[in-house]
């Protein structure tokens, strides 16, 4: 096999980001103030049993300041430690197409508006994306970068039911499907390690992935964080949870890229919540980077690369 540019045995993110805006770019985090329809009562109630937003709110994203106002100060930020970059406005928290859409479509607006933002990059849930808001992204990915981000969180049903997602794998494929050949660079979001999901489970959703018309992949680890209904189950019945050591984690981790189709941009391997709000497990701080190096590491010493075990059309 030959490795990419950055001698990295899997598609990296940074190497993907450089050929494609060839400068530093940074995401700055934006919060509407959205709800999703598994907290308001319209599939649901509590929101997902591991959520907890704080987890991934910056202090300069309030709802309370509009999303010029909260962009100026994410840039403020950044741009004090990197002189030159681009920037690209992260719809990060809650569900973010999941409102009126003349609202949804304003404030995407506003943030191209911004002088300094050459994109979107929009989290979301399947059940929460229509045609019409499709084809309005679709118009913008003429003139910008758009990155529509689904969060999969598990292909299993019977998982996507425990943690209360209140939608269905099918409608992840759904929204797949109506999603591409749109100009959007398509995203997911996957959880390794959601209570009752074997080791064969979590491979298998690599091999489910890799048929999807995604792009971009992020991995997180499962981490239960104060304020959610996982703390309290984590308390009551310890039982549910295989929570992975750094090691094991690593190990499954490699095995996953094998399994991976060769062209899915990896963007990270880990959630890294504050501290104040982690409960389990603790990696004594790992930072992503870090990680990072112990997988490039370990999969040389195992010999395995992306997609070395993919097999098309399986
Ligand atoms: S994980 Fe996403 S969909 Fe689930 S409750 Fe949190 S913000 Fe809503």
């Amino acid at each position: 096999m030959s490795f990419n540019n950055n001698n990295k045995r899997y598609n990296d993110y940074s190497s993907f980001i450089k050929k494609k805006f060839s400068e530093r770019v940074q995401k700055i985090s934006l919060n509407t103030g959205f709800t999703c329809p598994n907290r308001d009562g319209t599939k649901g109630v509590g929101g997902c049993t591991y959520c907890n937003n704080n987890t991934f709110n910056p202090n300069y994203c309030k709802p309370s300041k509009s999303i010029s106002e909260q962009l100026d100060s994410g840039i403020a930020f950044f741009s004090k430690k990197y002189k030159t970059q681009q920037y690209l406005a992260y719809f990060q928290a809650y569900t973010n197409t999941y409102a009126d859409i003349n609202l949804v479509k304003e404030l995407y607006l506003e943030a191209l508006n911004h002088p300094k933002v050459i994109g979107l990059v929009i989290g979301t849930r399947p059940d929460c994306i229509n045609d019409d808001l499709i084809n309005f992204l679709s118009e913008l990915s003429k003139t910008y970068y758009i990155s529509l981000e689904f969060g999969v969180e598990s292909t299993l049903d019977k998982t996507l039911k425990m943690v209360n997602r209140c939608h269905t794998f099918k409608e992840t494929v759904d929204a797949y499907e109506r999603s591409k050949n749109k100009g959007l660079h398509l995203g997911a979001h996957l959880i390794i390690g959601l209570p009752g999901e074997s080791k064969e489970d979590i491979l298998n959703h690599a091999t489910k992935l890799s048929k999807l018309p995604i792009n971009t992949l992020k991995l997180h680890q499962l981490q239960v964080v104060k304020h959610t209904m996982m703390a309290i189950q984590l308390k009551e019945k310890p039982e549910m949870f295989s929570l992975y050591s750094s090691e094991a984690y690593i190990d499954l981790v490699t095995e996953f890229i094998a399994l991976l189709r060769p062209d899915i941009i990896i963007e990270r391997f880990i959630s890294e919540s504050p501290a104040h709000l982690l409960i389990a497990p603790k990696w004594n701080g790992l930072k992503n980077f870090e990680m990072v190096a112990k997988i490039d590491k370990k999969l040389v010493e195992k010999n395995l690369w992306q997609g070395k075990h993919y097999v098309e059309n399986f």
